[in-house]
């Protein structure tokens, strides 16, 4: 069976804006007619992420299967996962992930955190965009310093990747010069086309 196209929703940072983003992409694929299924394999310290995305998706898939891995620690999963005794490898994570695939025809997956931020024993965002040979969207407020943020994710992805890689900037609520000059900026490094303008919505 053909398997879905996996896009991996990244940032430069936590609280960026990529939950808002990655609901509104699937909220906007299932209005297109597409099988989307969106996924927070991993998260800790809450579960409003995963909830937002079961919403999105149209509860396509159990809340449990949207997230089977939630810590209560507000730290790097990693490491709330080591306090609850309950070490995660990425094998599991990436086997989950293929498994849903197998039923749509696009997967919105929301890392935890920033591209490296530690998720598992023994893997990060980048891992997994890497081993599921996932698409990346990398979501960063617009605003002073976006550019170096932007620019160090990308230099960190797999070239192939970063060529491919999308970026969003998230406005802020009131723009100021950084934000008005950082997408002309930001294209003298990345296909124009691949940068997109998120305007700022409370959701
Ligand atoms: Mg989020």
């Amino acid at each position: 069976m053909q398997s879905a196209r996996i896009i991996f929703v990244t940032g430069t940072d936590t609280g960026v804006g990529k939950t808002v983003f990655a609901s509104l992409a699937t909220g906007s694929l299932r209005h297109h007619g597409f099988r989307v299924a969106a996924l927070k394999p991993v998260c800790s310290g809450g579960r409003d992420d995963a909830r937002q995305l079961h919403r999105a998706a149209g509860k396509v898939l159990a809340l449990a299967e949207v997230n089977p891995w939630h810590f209560r620690g507000a730290l790097a999963p990693r490491i709330a996962a080591r306090q609850e005794n309950r070490p995660l490898l990425r094998r599991a994570v990436v086997a989950h992930i293929r498994r849903i695939a197998r039923r749509f025809e696009v997967v919105v997956v929301e890392g935890a955190g920033g591209l490296l931020s530690p998720l598992g024993e023994d893997f990060d965002s980048r891992d997994l965009i890497r081993a599921l040979g996932a698409e990346a969207i990398v979501v960063c407020p617009n605003r002073l310093g976006a550019v170096n943020q932007v620019r160090l994710v990308l230099a960190a992805l797999p070239a192939a990747t970063a060529r491919q890689a999308r970026v969003v900037l998230v406005n802020p609520q009131q723009p100021d010069a950084a934000s008005r000059t950082n997408p002309e900026l930001l294209r003298e490094f990345m296909a124009p086309k691949r940068l997109w303008l998120l305007p700022w919505v409370e959701i």
